[in-house]
């Protein structure tokens, strides 16, 4: 049974006796920040030279600064820039200002796990992160709740950084949920087989297949929009309340029959197989390399990926429908529908 631990477990006093960088204040960056401000915690954001969230860091009331100056000044330094650049700004701006004993923490385990992060043994390396969006992890701790976490230890210089973890687990709003322990192994390997096989992309294939058959079959795209992808929310909102069970249960008989007899014949036991090779990929660190490879090089292969995903005609679809539902209101307003082509 995993270990779970709530905010009585955990002592706020901690990190707020520490001067904490966040470094990046994109969907993480800006959620911790604000968080661990409203929680008492002294807060400086670190942002690269002419970022365009300096001034969005300070209409927030936010102190901020280069990311080498707020390294100098921390006792804490969080990296949430995004993964394919942790480690560039790592070598340039955080090892050579990291003062003595300094503690880091991270919101993902990827450049720990996969080696791209060697920090010295002088530090505690810690890990704490929310399983949701970031945008969620603020509106959830400005409503009084929380975003469950995952916890993590890699190296504990200090003997305390376990203590350090939880406490600053619990300024973000966290342990108002839950924080489960693990390691940067388990949550690194799992939150990516997570992504690729099933939530990103296992859904998103899934949909478009989906969508695919019913339209080359002839059927409206508006009608195919809403059977394979707008009824998915409510399926998945029914899983997270009562797993596939509560699902069931709440569907029609039709429909309960249909997933047993036909599920197994669309996610048929080869699914099984390909989604194993997908996990020996992460575990051996060849999904890794492949997606640093291709960061390094200008990204010449997500871009194209991207723009080819955006080009799919339930895309088009989708975005005319949407304009006439009266009741979809988007919560993200730094969203613009269609910018990543
Ligand atoms: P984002 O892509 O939203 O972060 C962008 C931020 O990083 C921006 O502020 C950007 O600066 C800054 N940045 C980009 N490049 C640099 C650079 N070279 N130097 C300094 N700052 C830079 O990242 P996420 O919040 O998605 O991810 C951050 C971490 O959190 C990752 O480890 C991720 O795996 C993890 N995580 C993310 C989740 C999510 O919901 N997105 C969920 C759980 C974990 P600027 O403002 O100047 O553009
Ligand atoms: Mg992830
Ligand atoms: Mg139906």
């Amino acid at each position: 049974m995993a270990e779970l631990f709530y905010d009585d477990d955990a002592d706020l006093s901690i990190i707020q006796q520490r001067k904490v960088a966040v470094i990046g204040y994109g969907s993480q960056g800006h959620a911790h920040s604000l968080n661990l401000r409203d929680s008492g915690v002294d807060v400086t954001v670190g942002l690269r030279e002419g970022s365009p969230s300096r001034e969005k860091a300070e209409n927030q009331g936010l102190k901020t600064a280069t990311v080498a100056d707020a390294v100098a000044g921390a006792d804490v330094v969080v990296i949430l820039a995004p993964d394919q650049v942790q480690r560039h700004v790592y070598a340039e701006d955080i090892a050579p200002n990291l003062k003595d004993g300094a503690a880091l923490v991270f919101g993902h385990g990827f450049n720990i796990r996969f080696g791209y992060i060697k920090p010295e043994a002088g530090h505690d390396v810690v890990m704490v992160a929310p399983k949701g969006p970031g945008h969620l992890v603020r509106r959830e701790y400005a409503d009084g709740r929380g975003v469950p976490v995952i916890v993590a230890v890699e190296q504990d210089a200090s003997g305390a950084a376990w203590e350090l973890a939880l406490s600053y687990a619990r300024a973000i709003g966290g342990l108002r949920a839950a924080g489960i322990k693990t390691t940067f192994t388990e949550e690194t390997e799992t939150d990516l087989f997570g992504e690729q096989a099933v939530l990103c992309g296992g859904a998103s294939q899934l949909v478009q297949y989906g969508f695919e058959v019913l339209t080359e079959a002839g059927y409206q795209p508006e009608v195919a929009y809403f059977e394979v992808l707008h009824e998915l929310k409510l399926i998945v909102d029914l899983m997270v309340e009562g797993g596939i069970a509560k699902q069931r249960w709440s569907v029609s008989d039709t429909a309960e029959y249909g997933d047993y007899v036909s599920g197994p014949r669309v996610i048929s036991p080869v699914v099984k197989e390909n989604m194993k090779e997908v996990l020996a990929d992460i575990q051996s660190g060849a999904f890794a390399a492949r997606f640093i490879a291709d960061q390094d090089a200008g990204a010449p292969e997500f871009k194209e990926l991207r723009a080819k995903g955006e080009a799919h005609p339930i895309e088009a679809t989708g975005r005319e429908l949407r304009k006439m539902f009266a009741w979809i209101k988007p919560n993200d307003t730094d969203y613009v529908e269609g910018s990543a082509a």
